[in-house]
């Protein structure tokens, strides 16, 4: 096990605790982390000292979750969460959830925490571990043990059995025997939960090093079905021709094959989500998929907006997995190469292509070749050398030049650029104001004008 050391700042952030009379202690994953020689990079500490006090201390103070007993300080370049030792009862009082309720020592500050490796706390003053639930012991045997009776635990926080599949994923540990087998029996808690608290804790999965491993726990326990029933339909909707794998075993392996982003590692964990509504059987043959994309997009799109994402980055998902089933050849057109760049964006190529080498990995069970793609990108620099116009904002005319020819402003003027542009796309020769007019000129009729 390793040392804990943490950053002499915040020796010195304790001691104007201690100064004040107050404990102050280093607590959750950095101890967690520290002891596991892993990278630290957040502050927790817990003290006796009321928010109040804490805030009177020091001189630059964040009143983050102050109803909670947290504030951050902000200390020589350090950001410090400090919260004020609790208790459980918070949680148990169903009628004030958000009530506090404060503790007077840090063995029971502890004793309310989710997981034996995460009640762990380092005395800043004395420099000294304080164990009381085993989480050295348990971090040595690789395992994530609830803190008391794992039922009686999940029963009072219902994201609880979800953050110990999300330590064993990020962790590479196993859920110990009798944790494990409360998750079930808590599913109807886990309901209670909000959807921004599951999405941290599942984005975590998908952002950890190896994803399937937390998936498949989800799967096993029963808590995928819960977050996405869309996921879990895709377990044993199989595939064949070239594809090794059920849809789901192919998801699970396209998401460890992604890139750590949560873009990608999301486009890569739904691309295929809509299988199982496009699959059509065909006796004798493989089944077919036919626009499988369009329903995973929508799917994909159901399934993070409930999960409340961030729009932009459900934007961005559903268009990569719109865009992922493109097949290239030396065949392909210039006008094909840019009418491709011009659908996925060039700022998107490379996520695309990033997806289209997971996916690979994920149909045939082994990394792929990304040389692969090597020729049609070439192609993409070409055109993209050549400075073509591949949006709106490119075209020789704007929505000023249309109007000057009796176009009015309206959705009408925005289907004609968007008309011009596919003919420059096709044509390049074409993005000239008085060529591109003469041919709005000539599309007017077509819009009623
Ligand atoms: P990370 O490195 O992902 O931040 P962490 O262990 O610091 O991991 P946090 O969610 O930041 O996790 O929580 C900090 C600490 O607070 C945990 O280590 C744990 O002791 C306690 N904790 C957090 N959430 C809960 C919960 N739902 N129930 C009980 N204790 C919790
Ligand atoms: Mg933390």
């Amino acid at each position: 096990m390793r040392q804990i050391h943490p950053p002499r700042e915040l020796f010195d952030f304790a001691r104007v605790l201690e100064e004040g009379g107050k404990k102050c202690y280093l607590v959750g994953g950095a101890v967690r982390d520290y002891l596991l020689g892993r990278e630290v990079s957040d502050f927790d500490v817990a003290t006796d000292a009321r928010p109040e006090e804490v805030v009177r201390l020091y001189r630059r103070v964040i009143p983050t979750g102050i109803k909670h007993g947290t504030v951050t300080v902000l200390w020589k370049g350090l950001e410090i969460e400090a919260t004020t030792f609790r208790t459980e009862s918070s949680y148990a009082d169903g009628r004030h959830p958000d009530a506090v309720a404060f503790a007077a020592t840090i063995e029971e500050d502890l004793s309310r925490r989710d997981f034996t490796i995460n009640a762990m706390a380092f005395d800043l003053s004395e420099r000294r571990l304080l164990d009381p639930r085993g989480g050295r012991e348990d971090l040595g045997l690789s395992l994530v043990r609830a803190v008391g009776d794992p039922l009686e635990r999940f029963g009072e926080d219902g994201l609880r059995p979800l953050r110990a599949i999300r330590f064993a994923a990020q962790l590479g540990f196993e859920v110990e025997a009798a944790t494990l087998a409360a998750i079930g029996p808590s599913i109807e808690v886990f309901r209670l939960v909000s959807a921004e608290r599951v999405r941290e804790e599942f984005l975590k999965i998908a952002l950890s090093d190896r994803p399937s491993r937390g998936l498949r726990l989800l799967e096993a326990t029963g808590l995928l079905s819960e977050i996405s029933p869309e996921l879990a339909a895709c377990r044993g909707v199989e595939q064949r021709g070239m594809h090794v794998f059920d849809v789901l075993d192919h998801l699970y392996a396209c998401v460890d094959a992604a890139p750590p982003d949560p873009v990608l590692r999301l486009a890569a964990l739904f691309h295929d989500v809509g299988k199982p509504a496009a699959k059509v059987e065909r006796p004798g043959e493989a089944p077919t998929f036919y626009r499988h994309e369009e329903y995973s997009a929508k799917d994909a799109e159901t399934i993070l907006r409930r999960l409340r994402f961030p729009n932009a980055l459900i934007d961005e998902v559903a268009h990569l997995i719109r865009c992922h089933m493109f097949s290239y050849d030396d065949s392909w057109s210039d006008a094909a190469v840019r009418r491709f760049v011009a659908r996925v964006g060039p700022d998107r190529i490379e996520s695309l292509f990033a997806l289209r080498i997971a996916d690979g990995t994920g149909i045939i069970g082994r990394p792929v070749d990304p040389r692969s793609l090597q020729s049609l990108r070439e192609r993409i620099d070409a055109v993209l050398a050549a400075k073509e116009a591949f949006g709106l904002g490119d075209l020789a005319v704007k929505g000023a030049d249309l109007a000057s020819i009796a176009v009015p402003p309206g959705p009408k003027m925005g289907m004609m650029l968007k008309e011009l542009l596919e003919a420059v796309i096709d044509d390049p020769a074409l993005n000239e104001r008085s060529r591109l007019l003469e041919i709005a000129e000539r599309l007017k009729p077509k819009y009623g004008l």
